[in-house]
């Protein structure tokens, strides 16, 4: 529970004076200007876990592309996860457009202005279904995102951890006392930005701050204390040998990755994964009958330097064994039926992860 010596009083004063801020220091973002539901539900799909400056380019690329949320939905998903490559969390790219298609066909292509009713469709949570409420229909909805977190937490000396399963409805009830039922979207967009810019993680601006009298950690000095969260989940190391198989002509084998593993439905190369470590050379893998094959008939394969690619839980190393083989020799292997043939200007249309992608920069055939 928030601290007894300081409640949520002054509830009017704390959000006009985080109002009054937020007029004064904003940045212009270009769905800001918007009270679209399309372009404000893009916008905070693309955001989530991504800084503006690198999601800005991606939203304009969609709304260029995409104009309306029919057109979106009418995209083939190959399209969609191409032009997303590069954000990562592939599965917000599904969700983002298998929610498009649901709100053509169930909703006659308008987003449903309830704050429930925007949760049950794909990709869109408690926090993005507040935010299309309040910036598109002036709904009084508090969002809570990590930026609302650590406000509401070092103002009212909340010490509730945020990783914690209960934390949410804490944080809610705080917002919901606090939000202006007048204009609660610019209350929402100003706690956010007052978070994003103002009161930020290690070094919130204290000293010039419009809050400093309503303000629990200010007056304790536990700025750096609040908000509370737990460690993180322990990353998991993946140790990943791709064999790159090229035919004379310089088309190569891939494969669109299957449900239940990361970058589900994005192109990738025959895969081999070790439990322990990183090999240097495919020898030292256990058997693998196209492996064998493969070395039996083209011993003089190319291996790369190894790479390393960060995502959220695992760290993955890689490294990547290039085969080029003649058609007659191609002719003697037997692939899993999944695996398709690509030219080079081919495989640049199909969406693969980024580090497969920068992969075929690095490499010549
Ligand atoms: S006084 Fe410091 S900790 Fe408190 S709201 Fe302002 S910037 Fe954040």
């Amino acid at each position: 529970m928030y601290k007894q010596d300081n409640p949520i009083k002054n509830s009017h004063l704390v959000a006009a004076k985080l109002i009054d801020w937020y007029l004064r220091n904003h940045r212009d973002l270009p769905w800001r200007q918007s009270r679209d539901p399309y372009r404000i539900w893009l916008s905070e799909i693309i955001l989530q876990q991504t800084r503006v400056q690198q999601g800005l380019p991606y939203y304009q690329r969609f709304i260029e592309a995409y104009p309306s949320v029919q057109a979106l939905a009418a995209a083939p998903e190959q399209e969609v996860l191409r032009l997303w490559q590069g954000l990562g969390y592939y599965r917000r790219a599904r969700n983002l457009h298998a929610c498009a298609r649901q709100v053509v066909e169930q909703h006659s292509g308008i987003f449903p202005q309830s704050y429930e009713v925007l949760q049950k469709l794909p990709g869109i949570g408690k926090y993005t279904a507040a935010a299309i409420a309040s910036f598109a229909f002036q709904k009084a909805v508090p969002v809570v995102d990590g930026n609302v977190y650590r406000v509401l937490a070092r103002l009212y000396g909340e010490t509730t951890d945020i990783a914690s399963p209960g934390a949410f409805k804490v944080f809610f009830n705080i917002g919901e006392q606090l939000i202006d039922r007048q204009q609660p979207d610019t209350f929402n967009q100003a706690i956010m930005e007052f978070g994003a810019l103002h009161c930020t993680p290690l070094k919130p601006l204290c000293l010039y701050c419009p809050l400093q009298q309503q303000c629990w950690a200010f007056a304790h000095s536990q700025q750096h204390v609040l908000p509370v969260k737990s460690k993180k989940a322990a990353v998991r190391f993946r140790y990943f040998h791709y064999l790159v198989i090229v035919s004379a002509d310089g088309k190569m084998l891939m494969r669109a990755r299957p449900a239940g593993d990361i970058w589900q439905g994005l192109y990738d190369f025959y895969l081999l994964e070790s439990a322990l470590t990183l090999h240097e050379e495919p020898e030292a893998l256990e058997e693998d009958p196209l492996l064998q094959e493969l070395l039996r008939l083209q011993p003089m394969y190319e291996a790369s330097p190894a790479y390393s690619h960060q995502l959220t839980h695992q760290r993955l190393h890689v490294r990547f064994f290039l085969f080029k083989l003649a058609e007659k020799q191609l002719r003697k292997l037997v692939f899993p039926p999944e695996f398709v043939w690509f030219s080079p200007s081919e495989a640049e249309q199909i969406p693969k992860p980024v580090l497969i992608q920068n992969y075929l920069k690095d490499v010549r055939f």
